[in-house]
């Protein structure tokens, strides 16, 4: 597990994670595909460990270890159940507009309680009818004195049915300026969720619908300006989405290729392990390949991140590269597997169904080569990791006593120009 991006700090959080993934969560994988329930204890016991506040600062109780140490998390978790690395990375997803956008109230409010795994922050920004095009959402909130009326329908939002906070980026006015992003507390009144709908893969996590109906949230909730909202669901997706999908598929890909090696190594044909047929071991030189170059890609773009250095790119192409080598490599496992694969009692059909999961958020591969084709055609525009740059630097090794005296970003950086290549899809 040698990598010279990664230091002590990095290998002791590994082995904490992935004892604990071991001990408390695999015993579980079973039931969770069994009974296919969101996992409410479960989710919890992982949040109280402290991980969902990776990234948030240590004067607001968090870790404060950044972003390469928030993708060994996911990476750790997932690795044994895809379904708990998406559940974390769906939280730590939530941060980041309270990080980014959060005023100093907001950040002293909630960031405590995530760090503490005592609550656990979504960000809904999906809907039935708009998808990846997230102008065309029609969900929108009303003023009404000192707070806000929120009307709509939000879908495939990560933890759903386990979040307390949901992030929430409705329309308040026509046009790309005409979205605002709130903060709901899932007890208030007017909002409800929709049923849970039975899905392919990572049982025990839960994507699904929010329902506001004339739900009543105080103008206090509002992240940034009106008019912020979409800089605030772009900024987390570029920043935090893609980061966080791409570990979840590190961790299933490391899985995958763990679980065929092991069984290479116990069936017997012709007298001889698996692997010493040349194209068996041919596929598992190949998978190998696929999981080293997966993992560069993913610690390189969040290494980068960590310096606060322009990134956006390889976050793309980390994305890209770990979502479709997983799937490679899940087909290469089945078939390695042969018959063997098919059946429930081993896990590689579950790893190959997890990994269908990671595809759609935080843009599709092909929302991913678009915009790595606009990055070649010298046509991209924005870059949110240097506009952020200064909410997502880290030093791991010390947590910087500043950041939390540090505003959210100005009215100036909110109204960030929105590059019209972004403004398509990126969710
Ligand atoms: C596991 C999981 C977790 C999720 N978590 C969240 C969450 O926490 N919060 C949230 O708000 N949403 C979440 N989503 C939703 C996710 O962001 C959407 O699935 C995504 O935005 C794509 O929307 P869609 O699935 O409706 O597909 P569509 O956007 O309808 O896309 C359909 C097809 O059209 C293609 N396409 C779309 N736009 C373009 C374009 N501009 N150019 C070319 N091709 C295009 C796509 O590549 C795809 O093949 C989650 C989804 C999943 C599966």
């Amino acid at each position: 597990m040698g990598s010279y991006f990664t230091g002590e700090l990095h290998h002791q959080l590994r082995e904490d994670v992935r004892g604990f993934a071991e001990r408390e969560v695999r015993p579980r994988v079973a039931a969770m595909e069994a009974t296919r329930t969101v996992q409410h204890e479960l989710s919890r016991l992982i949040a109280r460990q402290g991980w969902i506040g990776a990234t948030v600062a240590r004067e607001y109780g968090g870790m404060g270890v950044g972003h390469l140490a928030k993708t060994i998390i996911i990476e750790e978790l997932s690795r044994v159940s895809g379904a708990m690395g998406a559940m974390v990375q769906a939280s730590q997803l939530g941060v980041a507009k309270i990080v980014h956008f959060g005023n100093d109230e907001q950040k002293k409010t909630w960031l405590p309680a995530v760090a503490a795994g005592e609550c656990l922050p979504t960000i809904a920004v999906t809907e039935p009818e708009s998808g990846g095009h997230v102008l065309g959402m029609a969900a929108s909130a009303v003023r009404d004195g000192d707070d806000y009326l929120l009307s709509g329908r939000k879908v495939y939002v990560g933890n759903s049915h386990v979040g307390d906070l949901h992030g929430v980026v409705v329309r308040t006015a026509p046009g790309s300026k005409g979205l605002t992003a709130f903060l709901v507390e899932s007890e208030r009144p007017g909002f409800s969720l929709g049923a849970e709908r039975a899905t392919m893969g990572l049982h025990g996590f839960s994507f699904g619908e929010l329902r506001f109906d004339n739900c009543r949230v105080p103008a206090a909730n509002r992240l940034g300006a009106e008019g912020d909202g979409l800089a605030v669901a772009y900024s987390s997706s570029v920043l935090y989405g893609r980061a966080n999908l791409t570990a979840v598929s590190l961790g299933i890909h490391q899985a995958l290729l763990e679980e065929t090696t092991r069984f290479c190594e116990e069936r017997q044909r012709y007298g001889k392990p698996l692997h010493a047929l040349a194209n068996i071991k041919l596929k598992l030189g190949q998978m190998q390949s696929r999981l080293m170059t997966a993992r560069l890609a993913a610690y390189h773009a969040v290494s980068l991140l960590d310096q606060g250095a322009s990134c956006d790119a390889e976050l793309m192409n980390a994305k890209l590269v770990n979502v479709e080598s997983a799937l490679d490599s899940a087909r290469s496992a089945m078939e390695i597997h042969a018959a063997a694969g098919l059946f429930t009692d081993r896990p590689i059909e579950r790893f190959l169904r997890d990994a269908h999961h990671i595809f759609a958020p935080a843009g599709t591969s092909d929302v991913q080569l678009l915009r790595l084709a606009e990055v070649a055609l010298g046509t991209a525009k924005g870059s949110w990791s240097e506009r952020l740059a200064e909410f997502v630097r880290t030093d791991p090794t010390h947590s910087d006593p500043t950041r939390a005296e540090r505003p959210g970003p100005s009215d100036a950086e909110c109204q960030i120009a929105v590059p019209r290549q972004l403004r398509t899809a990126v969710m």
